[in-house]
């Protein structure tokens, strides 16, 4: 056998994510070309016997150019073109699979006679997770080689497997240790002049079920549940479906009907726009010319968690899948003992879902994971997070102490949801290490960390913050110091118009299955349920909204002179806190029970409420409830990019997806108020603000005034917009 060189130096070659806006290397037409080459020259030349396609730099290949998915020019039909000639070869082809072999790259090895893969390489079809279907065949061959239930497994969730998971399902033929290319030719020298039909995947049948039909009737509701509205796992499973029941020809013209409706559908571009904005956040700027290109990360070797409630717990977790050594403190030992129960039981389900890493964890051990009240036990940490209670006073006394006994250039982090960071900072003599780390509930499971530099905080700082995000594995998006920050900010005007479509009429049931039905993964009263409504009491009794401190004689519907809704307030002097007590928005089976059903008692409450407040109700339809909590929150989302509390809309769109539930098929809720359009949102945001007038959120943002007085420009110029502020901004 000779290793044909053109295919050899053009093979499905490795591709670099470059970031948003530049290039992205996929299998570029080059590629395609230099591989059809070389096929057929290596078919035309007697003295080669078989062919070996590998990549290059020890990656098989990425997959296509994501941004070739929606140009014109697509490589879609190409690439599948060059699959069938892989496949039709008459010499037998063996792929040689090092490090990935994603989407059209795994497409390409499924074209080939035989697979062979290094033990470290991933494979996978991640299509779906872009709004799309594997468009060059894959979901034809991939049943026919694995079966139905693997195929759809990989083609509907997009997950990669490792190269043993690859050998048991039959996907890869052989999997090595040493030298994948060397291998691969081994094996393409031992198979030569054997048989090729049976190995050409277009020509085998689909594995049979016992009952395929049902099977995947079963398949399409589940994803349709899971995917909340996305279309593409739907899609998907017709694919896979087409391959059941059609001859492998009308099977791939089904694939590429579904793979066009896909491109057309709009969610594939706000599947692709959300991608692209994970990894432009990963760029940071801060006033005053700071910025991730020019600062770099201290090391993090070891961490401090302060308060083990319900986000300590998550964080300590996290730090530990991580490989950080972690003190975990608590104010007394009995909270310290409830504390480090819960824990060991968080680290034992990891550990047991991380199965064969499972002794990595090493949490039983005190150099790894040590529980204390003493805080001089953070004397040498490079980190600490404080989560203790939402409490100003208790957490400048915890950051007074940390500035005392942390060494000097120990990152202090605080968890605070909303409290102001230069406050905090201003108990320490350090306010250039202290920044806002928030995490989100739970804190081992959510990926976005929402990370808030203060006046003083330092580029290295938010560097080392943004270096903790990756060791997490966590989404780090870096914003300013503002009540509530980034994501909450943006929530409190969502949920107050919830509040205020209950008053007006609506059961908070209706509300949530809008707002569902939108996408969102839980709607904002269910939300509030799960948090725990008595959080928010609190924070509002803090601010003077509720409590004996209101001043006599104050109207109970309005607050320095607007609207403000009792209704919550109501709720928990009823006792009513949530799932925690069992009654809330919903009732539930218990306290602490998850199974929400509409609750008889709250919808008494709502009349009698309107009764006394002399509200007649009426009927809120879907529009309006969507409306005026979407409308809402994307008006204080422009409030904050004219303050300069986020670089860009990119940043509230990553936080939104990643951390509060968004529809990531809706891109983001800046990315999509432009596909509703500017204009449109600014009408009804007036619409509804004239018919509630004493209703701030809803008023438009001037930023959102001046981008559509300057023709609606597109999502990445709005930015450019501010540079040029009119009078009013
Ligand atoms: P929690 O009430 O569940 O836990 C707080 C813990 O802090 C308790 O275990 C308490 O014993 C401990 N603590 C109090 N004083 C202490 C001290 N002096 N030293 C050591 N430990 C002390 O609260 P939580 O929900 O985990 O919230 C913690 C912080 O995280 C708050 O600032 C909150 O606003 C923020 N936060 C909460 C959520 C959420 O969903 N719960 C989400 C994001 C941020």
């Amino acid at each position: 056998m000779r290793r044909g060189r053109g295919l050899h130096a053009a093979g499905a070659g490795p591709e670099r994510y470059q970031g948003y806006g530049r290039g992205l290397r996929g299998i570029s037409l080059a590629v395609l070309q230099a591989l059809e080459d070389g096929l057929e020259k290596a078919d035309a030349d007697p003295s080669v016997k078989a062919v070996m396609i590998c990549g290059e730099n020890g990656k098989f290949s990425a997959g296509a150019d994501i941004r070739g998915f929606s140009s014109p020019n697509r490589q879609g039909p190409s690439l599948a073109a060059l699959v069938s000639l892989i496949e039709s070869s008459k010499k037998p082809v063996v792929a040689a699979i090092e490090g990935i072999a994603l989407g059209g790259g795994l497409e390409v090895a499924l074209g080939c006679h035989y697979r062979v893969a290094h033990v470290k390489a991933r494979m996978g079809l991640p299509e779906v997770t872009l709004g799309l279907l594997p468009g060059a065949e894959g979901t034809q061959r991939l049943p026919r080689l694995i079966g139905v239930p693997a195929a759809l497994d990989m083609i509907t969730t997009g997950k990669h497997i490792s190269a043993h998971e690859a050998l048991k399902l039959g996907l890869v033929d052989e999997v090595v240790e040493a030298n994948t290319v060397e291998a691969a030719m081994h094996l393409a020298n031992q198979v030569i002049g054997q048989p090729l039909g049976p190995r050409r995947l277009s020509l085998r049948p689909v594995p049979p079920l016992p009952d395929t039909d049902g099977f995947l009737r079963a398949a399409r509701l589940r994803v349709r549940e899971r995917a909340r509205g996305c279309l593409a796992p739907e899609l998907c499973v017709q694919a896979v479906r087409a391959a059941t029941e059609l001859p492998f020809s009308a099977g791939v013209r089904r694939e590429r009907e579904l793979f066009v409706e896909l491109l057309s559908s709009g969610q594939a571009r706000a599947l692709q726009y959300a991608f692209f904005a994970e990894r432009a956040v990963r760029r940071w700027s801060a006033p005053g010319g700071a910025a991730s290109h020019g600062a770099a990360p201290r090391p993090l070797r070891s961490a401090a968690v302060i308060g083990l409630g319900t986000m300590g717990r998550g964080i300590v977790t996290c730090l530990v899948k991580a490989n950080i050594p972690v003190v975990a403190l608590e104010q007394n030992l009995e909270y310290l003992n409830v504390g480090r129960k819960a824990v060991m039981l968080l680290l034992e389900r990891e550990a047991k879902k991380m199965e064969q890493d499972a002794q990595a964890l090493d949490f039983h051990n005190p150099a790894r994971l040590q529980f204390t009240v003493d805080f001089d036990l953070l004397r040498d940490v490079d980190l600490v997070i404080e989560a203790v209670f939402e409490d100003m006073a208790l957490k400048k006394e915890i950051f007074h102490k940390l500035s005392r006994i942390c060494k000097p250039e120990a990152l202090l982090c605080t968890n605070t949801s909303a409290l102001d960071i230069d406050e905090i900072a201003s108990a320490t003599s350090r306010p250039e290490q202290v920044i806002g780390t928030h995490f989100f509930s739970p804190a081992h499971v959510m990926r976005l960390l929402e990370i808030i530099y203060g006046r003083h905080t330092s580029p290295t700082a938010i560097a080392t913050a943004m270096q903790l995000a990756r060791a997490l594995r966590k989404v780090g998006v870096v914003v300013g110091n503002c009540f509530g920050f980034v994501g909450n900010r943006m929530m409190f005007p969502y949920v107050e118009q919830a509040v205020f479509l209950l008053e007006e009429g609506s059961r908070p049931e209706e509300v949530d299955q809008v707002l569902e039905d939108f996408g969102f993964k839980i709607g904002p009263f269910r939300m509030s349920d799960l948090a725990g409504l008595d959080v928010g009491w609190r924070s509002r009794q803090g601010q003077g909204l509720t409590g004996p401190s209101v001043p006599a004689g104050t109207p109970a519907r309005q607050r320095l002179g607007r609207r403000y809704s009792p209704l919550p307030d109501l709720l928990c002097e009823s006792g009513r806190f949530g799932q925690k007590s069992g009654t809330g928005w919903y009732r539930y089976e218990r306290a602490g029970g998850r199974t929400a059903t509409p609750d008889p008692g709250v919808h008494s409450l709502l009349a009698q409420y309107r009764h006394t407040h002399g509200i007649r109700p009426r009927h809120i339809d879907q529009e309006e409830i969507l409306e005026r909590c979407l409308f809402a929150l994307i008006n204080e989302g422009f409030a904050i990019l004219a303050e300069g509390i986020a670089a860009g809309p990119e940043h509230l769109d990553v936080i939104y997806i990643n951390g509060y539930g968004w529809p990531r098929h809706r891109g983001g809720p800046m990315f999509y108020a432009a596909t509703v359009g500017l204009p449109r949102v600014l009408a009804r945001l007036q619409h509804h603000s004239q018919a509630h007038p004493d209703v701030p959120g809803l008023r438009p943002s001037a930023f959102l005034e001046k981008l559509v007085a300057m023709g609606n420009p597109p999502l990445k110029e709005w930015m450019s917009y501010l540079s040029q502020q009119s009078p009013r901004l």
